[in-house]
């Protein structure tokens, strides 16, 4: 993730990543209270640009509101700090992981100082090629009435550490895991759709991290004149649909080969969602999708 050379963004300053330091004692660290984002920032004809930007950074505070902690920067300091970064780093296909630490404290109570950094490195390997074998997780997600769930709060990510980490030791690439309900939530680390007679089915908000490319992958249904529909759902509703597929910041748009090992039916080249996931990277590209409309296969 990084070199001896690699900047980041120290609350205010930019230091030399080798040269930061964080304390041992502090509610971060030991309770895993703190928030963080996953951001992304793509070569354009433009020039480099951060994919939703604003929507990421709103979306650090308000995770930093919703778990009472201190915080002062306004989104548009943090977007100017993360392009400044970029260009001290000398990147232009970048993963950005802001995170708010909470520091020095040891209580169990709301935190009392809080400080951001932004670290930044490369990503230059596009979206994922290959479909992904997923396998309903022995895990749920958390609870919402235990956790704020829509916050991204790091102590959250141990979840799915143990559902993906599951899923590999059972020889799939991935897991879907389910609420309390046992209703379809999400991925360790991203939402998940699936398509059925031309609809496009993903679960409804309450029990998942609502994500920014679920959102963005809603908007570029509307544009296509894709139905879509969000519900609670179980996994045999899912399983042998004609396409399925996850989406994240990171992830982008990955396509599903098989829910417990019961395949997708149609082709993922003839299928809806590889449509949406054409259209996906156009925008992050800032090229304009609306051609995309006037392609035959949209008729
Ligand atoms: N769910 C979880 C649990 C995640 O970690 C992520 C990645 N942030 C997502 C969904 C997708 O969110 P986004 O599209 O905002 O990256």
């Amino acid at each position: 993730y990084y070199s001896d050379d690699s900047i980041l963004f120290f609350d205010g300053d930019y230091m030399k990543a080798k040269d930061a330091k964080t304390d041992l004692y502090g509610q971060s660290l030991h309770y895993g209270y703190a928030v963080f984002e996953g951001i992304k920032s793509y070569k354009t004809a433009h020039g480099t640009r951060i994919f939703k930007a604003k929507e990421h950074y709103d979306r650090l505070r308000r995770s930093a509101e919703a778990m009472l902690m201190p915080f002062r920067y306004s989104t548009e300091e943090m977007v100017d700090a993360t392009y400044r970064l970029l260009e001290m780093n000398q990147l232009e296909n970048a993963y950005i992981r802001p995170i708010v630490i909470c520091s020095p404290n040891m209580a169990l109570s709301k935190g009392q100082k809080s400080y951001l950094v932004i670290e930044v490195w490369n990503w230059d390997n596009g979206y994922l090629a290959n479909k992904m074998r997923i396998m309903t997780s022995s895990f749920q997600r958390p609870n919402p009435k235990a956790f704020k769930v829509e916050a991204k709060v790091s102590g959250h990510y141990v979840n799915s550490i143990l559902a993906c980490q599951e899923a590999k030791d059972r020889g799939f690439d991935e897991a879907l895991v389910l609420d309390e309900n046992g209703n379809v939530a999400e991925s360790s680390g991203a939402n998940v759709f699936f398509e059925k007679d031309g609809t496009i089915f993903t679960p409804a908000k309450g029990n998942i991290l609502p994500g920014i490319t679920r959102a963005t992958v809603l908007e570029i249904c509307k544009e296509l004149g894709i139905p879509t529909m969000e519900k609670f759902f179980r996994p045999d509703e899912m399983q042998g649909a004609d396409a399925g597929f996850f989406c994240g910041t990171a992830a982008e748009i990955v396509a599903l080969d098989s829910l417990d090992n019961v395949p997708f039916v149609l082709d993922w080249e003839h299928s809806l969602s590889a449509k949406i996931q054409q259209a996906y990277r156009h925008l992050v590209l800032e090229e304009d999708y609306a051609y995309l409309k006037t392609q035959p296969q949209y008729v």
